[in-house]
């Protein structure tokens, strides 16, 4: 008699962003790619998300499947509010009735881990009570926060030290103390969670060691090449358990998968690749702020400025719908679209970034430093402006800028949530020319190029990404005994 070995079960919880469940989608993948059942936990309106990319895996033979568990109303958010939608702006008391109704998570959670009995529970940084929830039933929980290590190394030391309560200012340089190198802020550069008391609501998004020491450990999306002495800092200085198995991005090898992550994209995939194609190699620069933050008309205005000025080819993504009765857009300076026409070219809505950033005519990248973005022009070997705006892009910034050298920064200086802090035209003309014109900018696409080589061997079999994955999966299996 042959006795079949049981599957491995893994239940995935991300945070309703669209920067969480995307990566999220990805390593779905990534595990039932090895063989691992998946099923992946969200809301109704979140559901599709994920479902156009489990229709496509089915084709290639993975278990994932989706446990849908209600919004809960309690929260007072308006009907159909499911995700931390930021399209037009947000006030800080909707993030918290946000953050609070995910807290109302736990009993559905409690009721699907009793049913199914998971052998893992992959759960979001922002849902801290999962580990309890997790514990009743004996199941390891994971955290997964979607930063680079060095982030969560940085976000610890300003935890444990308190470097920017020591300064006089707000804009008063200081170093993070115990960090392998001189990494400088400066407390306006912090996410306001941690600066101001914003109450008790938002006290999850402060990164918690405590969390990370309970937890069975932590998924980083990331690879040991990029980051080995944060790596190494974070597992053995700071103790905490972790596997590193990105970037998750490259599990999309089809067009189709990388054309579809997220939402649908406003731009035909195919009339996006013609236009690259007709592009010199290394001659665009892509810009794209990610899925939440919003410019402001003003903000936009000096982008297109700026690109004009730097002469540069550019394809932008602005998250602004085109109205219909306007000739041309109030945040266009006039006759732009026009001028630029064949040089440049604007997309409204959502742009299959993976695809474009691949694309050999990508020879730059504008980002607001989320970490998504970063993990994905590091992937495609590009050099980038950072611009970072909120959450932990100040210091994915310094890791870009500082430590790998393969980019430049704009010159943002305070964490606005959502909106940003302004920068004008000539500074954007000026960083841009910076990754594209001369020596110095020579060095950066080569030293951009390794590490992009190296992201794509350390997901290949027994890369280093590849072989934690393969770890982690063993030590779940060996602990239900299969
Ligand atoms: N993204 C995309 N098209 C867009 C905007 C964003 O595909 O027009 C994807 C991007 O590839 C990344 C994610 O959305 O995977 C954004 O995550 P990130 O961490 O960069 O930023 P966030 O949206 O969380 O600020």
């Amino acid at each position: 008699m042959t006795s079949e070995v049981p599957q491995l079960h893994m239940f995935f919880f991300p945070f309703m962003v669209h920067g969480h469940m995307i990566p999220t989608a990805d390593m779905a993948r990534l595990f039932a790619s090895r063989g691992v059942k998946v099923s992946i936990i969200t809301t109704p309106l979140n559901a599709p998300l994920f479902s156009r990319g489990i229709e496509r895996s089915k084709n290639l033979a993975m278990d994932i499947d989706i446990k849908i568990i209600k919004f809960p109303v309690e929260a007072g958010l308006p009907e159909g509010f499911e995700s931390l939608d930021t399209s037009k702006g947000i006030e800080m008391d909707t993030v918290k009735k946000f953050l609070f109704a995910t807290t109302l998570f736990q009993e559905p959670l409690e009721q699907l881990l009793q049913e199914f009995k998971p052998d893992c529970l992959v759960a979001d940084t922002f849902f801290p009570w999962a580990t309890d929830a997790a514990n009743k039933f004996g199941i390891p929980r994971l955290v997964f926060f979607g930063t680079s290590f060095f982030a969560m190394c940085v976000g610890h030391c300003l935890s444990l030290y308190e470097p920017h309560k020591k300064v006089e200012s707000d804009s008063e340089p200081f170093l993070v103390p115990n960090l392998p190198d001189e990494i400088e802020l400066t407390r306006e550069k912090l996410p306001i969670f941690m600066t101001q008391d914003t109450g008790n609501a938002m006290r999850m998004l402060i990164p918690s060691k405590d969390l990370e020491m309970k937890s069975y450990g932590m998924i980083v999306n990331s690879f040991y090449e990029l980051e080995a002495t944060y790596a190494d800092y974070y597992r053995n200085v700071l103790g905490i358990r972790a596997w590193h198995i990105g970037p998750v991005s490259l599990c999309n090898k089809g067009i189709e998968d990388k054309a579809e992550r997220g939402k649908k994209a406003t731009i035909d995939e195919q009339e996006c690749l013609m236009w690259l194609n007709s592009k010199k190699p290394n001659s665009v620069i892509y810009i794209c702020f990610g899925s939440m933050a919003n410019f402001t008309p003003a903000q936009l205005k000096e982008i297109a400025m700026g690109l004009e000025a730097s002469g540069q080819e550019f394809f932008w993504v602005v998250r602004k719908e085109k109205s219909n009765d306007e000739e041309e857009e109030d945040w266009l300076p006039e006759g732009f679209e026009k001028r630029m026409e064949g040089k440049g070219l604007i997309i409204r809505g959502w742009a299959p970034q993976v695809l474009i950033l691949e694309h050999p005519a990508v020879g730059g990248f504008v980002t607001h430093c989320g970490w998504n973005s970063i993990l994905e022009g590091v992937s495609a070997g590009v050099p980038m402006v950072t611009w970072p705006i909120f959450a932990e892009q100040f210091y994915n910034e310094k890791l870009v800028t500082d430590i790998l050298k393969i980019g430049v920064a704009v010159g943002t200086k305070q964490w606005v949530m959502v909106v940003g802090d302004f920068v004008g035209s000539d500074a954007i003309e000026k960083a841009v020319k910076e990754i594209t014109v001369g020596e110095k900018a020579e060095e950066m696409r080569s030293r951009a190029k390794v590490f992009g080589e190296m992201a794509k061997r350390a997901v290949e079999k027994d890369g280093s990404s590849y072989s934690d994955l393969n770890a982690l999966i063993q030590e779940l299996s060996l602990r239900r005994g299969y």
